[in-house]
């Protein structure tokens, strides 16, 4: 008895921390969440602003039949059912902002990126849809601490837009990991998923099969979107970010997640051999299927062979590549 409450009171002593991933679809950020999940103190919520879209059953997450990760419906889920609870979650409880518009610039100077940002930031927060959404996700964060009982949430909802507002009006100590990864691959890895779904399941999302490189070029406008504004936006609004590129992490994860936890200011994390979620019974909204396939963490090479017949692709990946 005197024991645990010694280990409470050394619990409650760390400060409550949200790391909230930034990056494109397809750039490593489940291996990286599921990463510093293993951390003990750490609730790995997967990617929060899919909640409303689980809740009303309706957009992503189709293919998961809209479940937590623990198989229940939200609604039912003995950790979520508890939070919307709290926060007296309803269908008009928004946990998303439209964010295409963010990127759909055709001038690709850093200038005109942040000119236009801040013009959609300005109309995000003319009708307070910015302000609504950055403090439903901070009462879900405090719900979640409060029934987690656990000092550090990690989100992985990956749009800069929110992460914006989410640290605009934030209420307790937020850090951002921006992950980066380079866009061939992630075109790859993207066009290599969409591939396995059937033609009813696209017509259903509405996914639409661009060319490669149209692919190319959305990734492109969204990855130098994500470090203009991370870098010249969020940094000069004071907010601690730190870029992890994903290759460095795949090739030298432990020296990677050193500096990682040296930048959150967590102990380490020891990260097993293999991967994977096992038995733990968590409750992830969203996120990659991939988080719960047992493996070892290695660098996915496989592009190499997708683009040896695609070589214009490669060098049209490749120029932009360097303007990022
Ligand atoms: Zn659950």
């Amino acid at each position: 008895m005197e024991k645990q409450k010694h280990l409470d009171d050394n619990i409650s002593q760390i400060d409550n921390l949200v790391i909230y991933i930034i990056g494109l679809n397809r750039s490593g950020s489940t291996l990286l969440d599921n990463i510093l999940s293993y951390h003990e103190q750490v609730m790995s919520v997967g990617e929060l602003h899919n909640l409303n879209g689980y809740y009303c059953k309706t957009g992503f997450g189709r293919r998961q039949n809209w479940l937590c990760s623990c198989n229940s419906e939200v609604k039912e889920c003995s950790f979520w059912s508890k939070v919307i609870k709290d926060t007296s979650f309803s269908k008009e409880f928004i946990t998303k902002l439209e964010d295409t518009k963010y990127y759909k610039t055709d001038i690709l100077s850093s200038y005109f990126i942040k000119k236009n940002f801040h013009k959609n930031i300005q109309h995000t927060q003319n009708n307070l849809t910015g302000e609504t959404f950055a403090n439903n996700t901070w009462a879900l964060y405090e719900s979640v601490f409060r029934h987690s009982k656990k000092n550090i949430i990690i989100d992985s909802s990956k749009e800069i837009s929110e992460a914006y507002f989410i640290n605009k009006y934030k209420k307790s100590n937020i850090k951002f990991l921006l992950i980066e990864r380079d866009i061939w691959e992630v075109v790859f890895s993207k066009r290599k998923r969409i591939a396995n779904f059937t033609t009813e399941y696209k017509q259903k999302l509405g996914i639409k099969e661009n060319s490669i490189y149209k692919d190319i070029l959305l990734s492109y406008k969204k990855a130098k979107q994500n470090k203009v504004i991370a870098k010249e936006i969020l940094t000069k609004e004071n907010a601690d970010i730190k870029v992890v590129k994903y290759s460095c992490l795949a090739k030298a994860p432990n020296e990677v997640l050193n500096e990682i936890c040296d930048f959150l200011k967590i102990s380490s994390i020891n990260i097993p051999q293999e991967m994977g979620i096992g038995s733990r019974i968590t409750h992830t909204i969203h996120g990659s299927p991939s988080r719960y396939e047992k493996k070892k963490i290695k660098l996915d090479e496989r592009w190499r062979e997708y683009y040896k017949k695609k070589k214009i692709a490669l060098w049209w990946a490749r120029i932009l590549q360097f303007f990022i």
